[in-house]
């Protein structure tokens, strides 16, 4: 593995195309390294000091404000930085924003909303407003189909199914609380968080390393916990602690804060979308292109992030891994539940990580025609 490597920048990386934990910012990880034994002139690293100490303090502030003001996060919504993944919220939010006679919509548009809703059964009752069985989960069910409850707590909807590699190309327009799973596209380009009632995202896919899990929620939503809520779980219980409850994951968190920043000086979410969006249509065009690739996704609905495909002969699918692997290329084998493979686009891939990409798909496919 040489020649094929992030330019002129490290021997050892390679292109890693993983759907999570994922590819994190070299300029990130080269600054973790140079301060790996020594943050800051304190002797120590980061992760060995206490999160009550004024200097973490300060870290978390400044991800905080960082986040904000990529996203432009207005001042009645709080920013939670929580444990237990974007599959821990899958509980928290019915426990958080509902009672046991509650009902509550759901979108199902593949594995990880049904999943989400799975968990919510377990606390309310669930409507499957609209479910994609029928197209196979390859496209999002238009809103003029949906069958919304009458007074539903919220309507929970997965921004993009990591797994299906399905994105909304719309924000829903309902009358309850917008709940949105956005664990894969969250900072890939900018959103109006005012149209949400809560937004949640794992780290591992967009933002930083795993163990952290991102939750905006508008004030008014929270302070509503069942009785017995586990306090790590309550909302309010963390929001007044300054997600600080508990010790909080702070290795993660400090790694997201320099994410953020690492977004700010390269032109925030708005170069972000541009770079992706190039991203992504070049790696779409070139599976379109070819008669030896096929991605199952009705195009309007085709993730920037997550991107699946097959190969016209499946039996090729070991020496194409093990040939992507070889030109430094890695990560590639699609999720065990779907097979063929599935490339990931995240902020962190650069362009010329896809470039590569599609350079070795096209080489393969005129080896194989
Ligand atoms: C990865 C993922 C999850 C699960 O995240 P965990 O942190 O493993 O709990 C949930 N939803 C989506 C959309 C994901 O991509």
């Amino acid at each position: 593995m040489s020649a094929q490597l992030n330019k002129g920048q490290s021997s050892v990386r390679v292109f890693n195309f993983s759907a999570g934990p994922a590819v994190l910012p070299l300029e990130v990880l080269e600054q973790l390294r140079a301060e790996l034994l020594d943050w800051g002139g304190s002797g120590m690293s980061v992760m060995e000091v206490s999160h009550r100490s004024k200097a973490f303090l300060s870290v978390a502030r400044e991800a905080e404000s960082d986040l904000r003001a990529l996203l432009e996060i207005p001042a009645h919504y709080r920013v939670l930085f929580l444990q237990g993944g974007a599959t821990g919220q899958f509980s928290a939010i019915p426990m958080n924003l509902t009672a046991a006679d509650s009902e509550v919509d759901y979108l199902n548009t593949g594995a990880w909303s049904k999943k989400a809703l799975a968990e919510a059964a377990h606390y309310c009752r669930v409507n499957v407003a609209a479910d994609a069985a029928d197209s196979g989960y390859s496209r999002i069910p238009p809103q003029s189909g949906w069958r919304l409850s009458e007074r539903a707590a919220y309507l929970h909807y997965t921004a993009n199914e990591t797994i299906g590699g399905v994105e909304f190309p719309f924000v829903p327009e309902v009358p309850s609380p917008l709940v949105a799973d956005m664990s894969s596209t969250l900072l890939s380009r900018p959103i109006e968080v005012s149209r949400f009632g809560l937004i949640y995202a794992g780290a591992q896919k967009n933002i930083g390393p795993a163990g952290l899990c991102i939750v905006i929620v508008r004030e008014d939503l929270i302070g509503h916990a069942r009785p017995g809520t586990p306090a790590v779980w309550d909302f309010k219980a963390m929001a007044d602690e300054g997600s600080m409850l508990n010790t909080p994951p702070t290795f993660a968190w400090y790694c997201a804060g320099l994410v953020f920043k690492w977004l700010r000086r390269h032109g925030g979410l708005g170069a972000m979308a541009d770079r992706n969006r190039a991203k992504a249509e070049l790696l779409y065009r070139t599976i379109d292109e070819s008669s030896f690739y096929r991605n199952p996704v009705e195009p309007a609905c085709r993730s920037w992030m997550n991107v699946p495909f097959t190969l016209a002969r499946p039996a090729l699918d070991g020496e194409f891994l093990s040939g992507a692997r070889a030109a430094g290329l890695v990560n590639l084998e699609g999720h065990r539940s779907v097979g063929g493979m599935r490339a990931s686009l995240y902020n962190a891939m650069t362009i010329e990580g896809v470039t590569a990409l599609t350079q070795f798909m096209r080489e393969f496919a005129r080896r194989h025609a």
